[in-house]
């Protein structure tokens, strides 16, 4: 297996510990953005998504929230402002992009496109992809940036194989539609070198999202996360 090296292109990096990580998934400005993202894909079907960055002094801030096609974000536009794109100018890093894609039923993944931004080594710690499912509970798969160097053939095995969803289709398999279930894709997710872990937010009456108990015991489990920092 050949390692990820240190980039001279980077200025640090900052580690977050999963009491950190914690903190940013149950903050209310984290929660709002889910909420309003959940809505939007709910409302109109289309794919929603936002980005976590985080600053050197260990401040996060969101990037706006914009909705995009049904494929892959095309032909985006922004839906709100949540911390704007002043940080850009600052020493910054990626923890986090985020999509929903549309669709309540089924097992939540990437499409293989979804996946090469682990091909860029200024990918971010996280990848999650989203789903909004029913009473408006919030699934996200979060798939952590790999250790080891991925290459394009590694992503079209995992699409090509039989066990792949290929994030919200179901593949036919001779004359069988095969659907794999949320355990078939996290384990091809896994097999081919992508550690990921799923993670729920309920609804509560007042329509607030909440961080799932179990979930917060396995985001405790997931070890720190190293966030790559780069000047703009
Ligand atoms: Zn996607």
């Amino acid at each position: 297996m050949q390692e990820v090296k240190e980039s001279e292109e980077f200025e640090g990096t900052v580690e977050f510990s999963p009491e950190e990580l914690n903190s940013i998934f149950t903050s209310e400005k984290f929660l709002e953005t889910l909420s309003t993202a959940a809505e939007e894909t709910h409302k109109s079907g289309y794919e929603t998504a936002f980005e976590i960055s985080v600053l050197e002094e260990r401040e996060f801030v969101i990037q706006n929230i914009r909705k995009g096609g049904t494929d892959s974000m095309q032909g985006e536009e922004e839906i709100k402002e949540v911390d704007g794109m002043e940080f850009f100018t600052k020493k910054h890093g990626d923890l986090l992009h985020f999509h929903f894609h549309p669709g309540a039923e089924g097992s939540v993944g990437p499409s293989g496109p979804d996946l090469f931004i682990f091909l860029d080594e200024r990918a971010p710690s996280f990848l999650g992809i989203g789903q909004v499912g029913e009473k408006g509970r919030v699934n996200i798969l979060l798939i952590k940036r790999p250790r080891k160097i991925i290459t394009e053939e590694d992503i079209e095995d995992l699409e090509e194989s039989a066990l792949w969803s290929g994030g919200q289709t179901a593949q036919t398999q001779g004359e069988f539609l095969y659907e794999p279930s949320q355990r078939d894709t996290q384990d091809a997710l896994s097999k081919a070198g992508f550690e990921n872990f799923l993670i729920r937010f309920d609804r509560k009456a007042d329509g607030k999202y909440k961080l799932n108990k179990r979930s917060q015991k396995l985001l405790f489990g997931l070890g720190s996360a190293r966030v790559n920092l780069v000047f703009p």
